[in-house]
Parts: structure tokens; C-alpha cells; sequence
């Protein structure tokens, strides 16, 4: 974060993205565990010796591999879409909670699930649940173009251009008969 005063907008907001964040870390974790208890129980059911047990948890652990995988694959999503939150945070201090925001892909590229996305309008604090674009929880992750742009608001041409782009290539993923979905977990 750029060494300056924070405004008491941007505090907030930056600590409702912390706070998301923070929850999902520690379901992370949750589920973590879970996984690697299941593991181990399926090992000494197998008769595997306590040793050789300790040896492949810690190894997995080590290199991240096994039930860590998906540990490691969720942290570093979670705190890069973190890092891009913070960073869009100046810009998104002012967008009032109450009011409606509409999610507008900027590139004819733009992935499926922000495609999906395209078009859809809810309150900024139902996009804070919902993930905001950057955020990690579309398929383009932390690579995110998208915006929110306050309902209805007139948007100039090349913005237009870029939105017919996004459009047709939506439909062009419908008629391909590619499920335009919105992708897993966030
Ligand atoms: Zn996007």
C-alpha cells in the first residue's frame, strides 16, 4: 500500500476486504486439515507404520503437494486477490454499499466467468460477498479488466466498443454451446 493517509472510506473498505479474506484463509485451513486427517486415517487403516506416516505428511507438506495443493493454490489466490482489492481501493472508497453497480467486461478477451458475469448489476456490497473484479474468484483471477460501473451510467464510445466486443464474443460461447459459468469457489 503507497505510504499516505487513508481516508476513513478507504479504511473501511480495505478492512471488509482483510476481514473476507481472513474467513477464507481460515476455511482454507478447515478444510486443510480435514483432508489430511482423512489421509492419515486412510494410511494407518492401511497398516502403514506411524514412521512412514510422519514422512509423507511432511513431505507433502514440504513441497505442497497432496492434500496441501489445494492449500497452497487457494492461499496464494486469496492474498494476490487481496493484494488487487487494496490496490483498487482509492477507486472503490466512494461506491456506496446501498447502491447498484452493473459488472462491464473491457475486453472482447475477457474470461468465461467475467463473461458470464457481463451485463449483471447488484448492490457494491453484494459484489463485496459476491467477489469484485481482480478479486481471484473468476477464472482470469488477479488478470481481471472487468469494472462496476454505477447503474445506468452513461458510458462513452470506446467504453461502448469494448462492451460490443465482450457481447459478442458471450454469445459466441452460448452458440459454441460452452457453458458461460460462474466459476467454483472464491
Ligand atoms: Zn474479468
Amino acid at each position: 500500500m503507497p505510504d499516505k493517509n487513508l481516508t476513513a472510506k478507504e479504511k473501511k473498505l480495505m478492512e471488509i476486504h482483510i476481514k473476507s479474506t481472513n474467513i477464507a484463509l481460515a476455511t482454507n485451513v478447515k478444510k486443510t486439515m480435514l483432508t489430511v486427517d482423512e489421509w492419515i486415517e486412510r494410511m494407518i487403516m492401511e497398516g502403514m507404520a506411524d514412521k512412514e506416516i510422519e514422512r509423507r505428511v511432511e513431505q507433502a507438506f514440504l513441497k505442497g503437494n497432496g492434500p496441501f495443493a489445494t492449500f497452497r493454490n487457494t492461499f496464494l489466490r486469496r492474498t494476490t486477490g487481496l493484494m488487487n482489492r487494496i490496490e483498487r481501493v482509492p477507486r472503490d472508497a466512494d461506491k456506496e454499499l446501498e447502491e447498484k453497480y452493473t459488472w462491464i467486461c473491457m475486453h472482447s478477451n475477457s474470461c468465461e466467468d467475467c463473461l458470464a458475469l457481463h451485463g449483471e448489476t447488484h448492490t457494491w456490497s453484494e459484489w463485496l460477498d459476491i467477489g469484485t473484479p481482480g478479486s481471484g474468484h473468476t477464472q482470469c483471477q488477479d488478470n481481471c479488466n472487468c469494472d462496476l460501473v454505477k447503474e445506468g451510467e452513461t458510458l462513452n464510445k470506446e467504453f461502448k466498443n469494448a462492451l460490443d466486443l465482450a457481447e459478442e464474443r458471450r454469445k459466441e460461447i452460448v452458440e459454441e454451446g460452452g457453458a458461460v459459468h460462474v466459476g467454483g469457489e472464491r
